[in-house]
Order: C-alpha cells, then structure tokens, then sequence
C-alpha cells in the first residue's frame, strides 16, 4: 500500500484509478470485516473513518443498534479539516459498540479478524481502522481513544496508532463515550503519516469549548537526530508477557543506539488506574448515553407509553457491554455512593497526573508497554473483569491527558506483532514525533 505521504502526492488521475482499485480490493476481502460501509465521498485522498465520527448526510452508528438508520446532520470538524487538507473519508470502519471494549467483538455488524492471524481479535475499540490499515485496505485511518482504543489496536495489527493532547483534536462530531477523556487521532503505516495526518486534523475548533486552540505543527520541525533523555520503567513491567518484555529491551537497545539517554524511573501500581478509568469512563458514558431514547435519534421500538418506549428501545437497542457500563455508570453517579467512588476516582486521577508530572521534570519521554501482551485469540478475554484488566498499560495516558504514540517492535514466534508506547508531556507532540522516529528508523520494522 503506498504511504499518506505519497498518496498526497498523486495526480487526479492517479488518485481516481487508486480508490478504484482500493475499492475493489475491499470488496474482495469482506471476511475480514473492517469496513461498515465503503462510500467516496470527495476527490481528496482516501482516508477510512471509524463509526462514531460523523460525515454529513451518511449513516454513522458507533456500532450500535440503537443508531441504525440516524444520518449526520453535519461534519465533525476533522472531517472539514480533511477536506481542506485535499484528503476525503472513504469508508466507516467497525469498532466496538460506543467504543466499549478492546477487541471489536461488540459491534452491531459482528466481528473484525486481526489481518496478520484471523483466529486473534484486531483489538478495539478502533479495531476496524487498524485492520484496514493493517491489511493494506486503507492508507490511514481515523480513530478514537478512550483509554487505549488507537494504541493498542494499533498495537495488536502491527500498525502506527497515535493517541494526541487531551483538547489537541476536536471532539465536536463526535460520538461521545467519556468526554473527558476521548480523542481522535490517526492511525497509520509508519510515524512520518503519523505526523502528517495528526497535522491536518489537529487544531483550533471553536465548536468544541475543551478544545486547547493552539494550531502549531509538528511535520515542518520533524527531527530524528535529537537526542532525548527516555524513561524506562522496569518495575511496571511486572505484569506483561514475555513477548512484551522482550521487544522492551530490543526498543532499549535501539533508543541507545540512536543516542538517546535511558534513565529508569518508576509507575504507580496499574490497579488505581483501572479503577479510577473505569468509574469515570461509566459514569461520563452513563450521563452522554442518556439521549439515546429513540425520540431523538435513530432506533426507536414503540411501547404503549413513552416510559414504555424509552425501556423497548434502551433494551433492545444496547448490547451487554453497553448495558453494563451503563448500569456502573449510574451506580457510582448515585448518591450515598458518589462520594465513595466518584469522588474519590476523580482524586486517584490527579495523583495519576502527578505522578507523570514528576517524572517528566527531568525526562523527555517514557517508553512503556501498551497492552500486556500481543493480540489475544478471539474467546480469550470473554469475561468483562478480565477485559478491562487487560487495558492497564493504556489508560492512565487518558486519565492525564497525555499524548502518546503506540508503534511495532517485533514479532513474536507466532509472527504476531509486538508493540509498545512512548509518552510525553501534555502538548509535546513534537518531542514524541520526533523521539518515535528515531525509534522506527533504528527497528525497521515493515507494516
Ligand atoms: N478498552 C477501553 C474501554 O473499554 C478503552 C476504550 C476506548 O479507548 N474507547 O473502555
């Protein structure tokens, strides 16, 4: 598949003959299940778009039933960006149902298979987006992340995910999960698309009041000649496989080799950070899942009275998980518990902050794992408890509104790829750019 950055490079012409054959080519693959639905929608270069972003006057769904049949009104803002930037949504790629979940299982449309191994999930939530990227059936994706869900998709198909600055990106068209804590941002072939496509839908957004207002750009300063102190964290490595451990000394080894200097620094224990995430996660999506009451949008099942149809359509609307999370939501929200949960959730959050803080006084970048392990194979984490603790190495970036960029390392001895993260300080996407670079250029690793 060629690069974003030389598709921009592509004439009319060429680029006409381009989504031809790419579309072809996604037809020919329908077991793979990436795409929703394939449409082009502009003359710009093709880009696939995750189900819970909208493109106006085209179905959007984040997965769920409940959305069949609602069509956006309007344009997030990333997607005018797109267009001014000559690039266009192509296709709706799958994800799990409002991006709860870390394997693509919970969506509307079924299953994606992982490109590299289909008997492994692709990961999620933007498991659709990874794949398609994954499988050479998009250039560049986009995606959302919640608590993981570009990173560690990313992560699981061999790809480049890139999670920015909490408020880098607007949110506005936006299928809201938990709004304090979600960002789109780009998933692609290698670190330099990486960058370009970050710089196109990042930016100032006056539709979006969390939205940072700050337009400066990394690619024009791209430079993987910097030397860069990077903390490692031997001690948070506990709890990852072998596979993860060994393409954390092979990512060492290759940062010293690029000149850069590795200090050794030390986490909070991952567990405050899964139960801070995932009170807040619920009950954020509790409060943003409300207005979906089949008045409003999409979905509706008739009942005898409004109660009646409110109850219908929530039940069979929503798919387990979705009910799960909403039923936590508004357990911890309610009050006798808000306190003891909540509250106390929103404190662990700021401690998660500090603790990021301290270490970046002295130090550029943190490398540390994204998921415990490589792909799980599809049955593997059925069980909730056991899902969510998979997430301890990518949330706290959420939590503290970091930016961080998840790239390959390797592949383990059932050639399933092997990825890890690199974490810098809030608003120094530059600084991670550049350092991931250095990474990739030293690994060599091919998608
Ligand atoms: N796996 C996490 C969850 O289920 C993260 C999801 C996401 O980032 N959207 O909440």
């Amino acid at each position: 598949m060629i690069t974003l950055k030389e598709a921009l490079t592509l004439s009319k012409e060429e680029l006409k003959t381009f989504k031809d054959d790419l579309q072809t080519k996604i037809e020919a693959n329908p077991e793979l299940n990436a795409y929703i639905d394939v449409k082009d929608t502009g003359d710009g270069v093709p880009i696939a778009i995750k189900d819970n972003i909208q493109v106006k006057d085209w179905s959007v769904t984040s997965g769920s039933n409940i959305l069949q049949g609602y069509i956006a009104p309007y344009n997030a803002t990333v997607i005018n960006k797109l267009t001014d930037a000559g690039l266009s949504a192509f296709g709706r790629v799958n994800m799990d149902e409002f991006a709860m979940g870390s394997t693509t299982e919970s969506s509307f449309y079924g299953k994606t298979l992982n490109p590299i191994n289909p008997e492994y999930v692709p990961g999620g939530s933007s498991g659709g987006s990874a794949a398609a990227v994954g499988a050479g059936l998009a250039i560049a994706a986009l995606g959302s992340d919640t608590g993981g869900s570009i990173r560690q998709p990313a992560a699981f198909c061999g790809i480049v995910g890139m999670k920015p600055t909490y408020g880098r990106v607007s949110r506005y068209g936006l299928g809201a999960y938990a709004s304090s804590l979600d960002q789109i941002g780009p998933m692609t072939q290698n670190v330099e698309d990486a960058a370009i496509l970050y710089d196109i839908i990042s930016g100032s957004c006056e539709k979006d009041s969390t939205n940072a207002q700050r337009d400066d750009k990394v690619v024009p300063f791209l430079n993987a000649e910097r030397k860069l102190t990077i903390a490692v964290l031997p001690k948070y490595l506990e709890n990852a496989s072998q596979d993860v451990k060994d393409a954390y000394a092979k990512a060492i080894e290759a940062l010293k080799a690029q000149g850069h200097t590795i200090v050794e620094r030390d986490m909070l224990d991952a567990k405050f950070d899964i139960s801070a995430y995932y009170i807040t996660a619920t009950a954020e999506a509790t409060t943003n899942l409300a207005r979906y009451d089949g008045i409003r949008y999409g979905n509706r099942v008739d009942g005898k009275n409004l109660e009646e149809t409110f109850i219908k359509t929530r039940s069979e609307g929503f798919g387990d998980e979705v009910k799960r999370r909403i039923m936590l939501g508004n357990f911890v929200l309610s009050s006798g518990y808000y306190e003891a949960y909540y509250v106390k959730a929103q404190k662990t959050r700021h401690i998660i902050k500090d603790a990021y803080a301290k270490i970046f006084d002295d130090v550029d970048l943190i490398l540390s794992p994204i998921a415990p392990g490589v792909a799980p194979k599809f049955g593997e984490l059925s069980k909730p408890m056991d899902m969510y603790l998979s997430d301890i190495y990518s949330i706290s970036v959420n939590l503290a509104g970091l930016p961080a960029l998840s790239l390959p390392i390797m592949k383990n001895t059932d050639g399933m790829p092997v990825g890890l993260q690199l974490i810098a300080p809030a608003y120094d996407e530059q600084t991670l750019f550049d350092g991931a670079l250095s990474l990739e250029r030293e690994i060599g690793y091919k998608a």
